[in-house]
């Protein structure tokens, strides 16, 4: 990967200055690389310019000569177009860079993207972030690389500045695969929760005794780490606490909530799950054996 000038940083192109790139952009400048900026908004691009970045009328222009391109932008047709689109980055790109898509699109945008980028000679990695904004400002966002570690140790002086953490996933593809997986469990928790918090509202229960002891339950915590790891996982489904027991225990506070008047969509989703695992004859197992009914009732795509 070619620099400009030895001991000056690399020449990045950034495309997408909104919430998270212009943060993003600025640590950028601030930890001495040469940007090129782009986006619609003048406004955006306003910023980074009074900030020292060349603004690039077009992506193309924001492309050429650089090091390192890095897309931020809503959504995967958009990233297609910056760089596939009328004066698109990747013709402009020196054939040694490497594209590096932040942005949060489907996997399978994000993988069509990388053939297209490969076919041309050039590399792709799909780098997306966890964390907010405000992360990005202090530089403290989590980097979920899709890259093989020769790939990621030529981004490091670029991912180290944008993150406070990175994981190499060790492959393309995998870093948004990731970061959708991890979004997919904190979301649907997020309305899970919504409905713990409101149920505790409508019998009287403070939030705090509530937050005190889920702190330390798998309620909390999650199962990946606290029941998984010693029986399902494991393969052992001997119970440390029963499958049947679990599904009376929901179905209580399923019932305490209908008598409460509070809407519990997720919870009696759930319910079904596990009696569903009860009908397939699960009832006396440990309460994780429900990752292996899941497993047992999806449809692998065939290749
Ligand atoms: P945003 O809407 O604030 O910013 C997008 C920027 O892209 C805007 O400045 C817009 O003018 C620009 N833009 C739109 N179309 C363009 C085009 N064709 N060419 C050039 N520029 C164009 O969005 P954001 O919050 O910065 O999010 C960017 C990406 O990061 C999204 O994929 C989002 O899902 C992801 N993300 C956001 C957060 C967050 O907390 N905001 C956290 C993690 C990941």
């Amino acid at each position: 990967m070619a620099t400009r000038d030895a001991g000056l940083g690399l020449r990045i192109g950034f495309i997408g200055l909104g919430q998270m790139g212009r943060p993003m952009a600025l640590n950028l400048i601030k930890g001495g690389h040469s940007l090129a900026v782009h986006d619609t908004s003048a406004e955006a691009a306003a910023v980074l310019g009074a900030a020292g970045a060349t603004i690039a009328p077009t992506p193309a222009a924001c492309a050429a000569g650089a090091d390192v391109l890095i897309t931020m932008l809503p959504t995967g047709a958009i990233v297609r177009q910056a760089l596939f689109g009328a004066d698109g980055a990747v013709v402009a790109l020196p054939k040694d860079a490497i594209v590096v898509d932040m942005s949060t699109v489907h996997p399978m945008e994000s993988d069509a993207l990388a053939a297209d980028v490969a076919a041309t000679g050039r590399v792709f990695v799909d780098a997306p972030v966890g964390r907010t904004s405000d992360h990005a400002v202090r530089g403290e966002l989590l980097i979920l690389a899709g890259a093989d570690a020769a790939t990621c140790a030529r981004l490091k002086p670029v991912f180290d500045l944008l993150g406070s953490e990175t994981i190499v996933t060790g492959a393309r593809g995998r870093g948004i695969r990731v970061k959708i997986v991890n979004n997919f469990m904190s979301i649907a928790l997020n309305a899970l929760s919504a409905e713990a918090a409101v149920l505790c509202e409508a019998i009287g229960l403070p939030l705090e005794t509530a937050f005190a002891v889920m702190q330390g339950t798998p309620a909390g915590r999650g199962h990946f780490t606290t029941t998984w790891p010693g029986r399902v996982l494991k393969g052992d489904l001997s119970p440390t606490f029963m499958l049947d027991l679990a599904h009376k225990d929901l179905g209580i506070a399923v019932d305490l909530a209908n008598m409460s008047g509070v809407p519990m969509p997720m919870g009696a989703a759930a319910r079904e799950v596990y009696s569903a695992a009860r009908s397939a004859g699960r009832g006396r197992q440990d309460w994780s054996a429900i990752l292996d009914h899941v497993r047992a009732i999806a449809t692998r795509p065939t290749r």
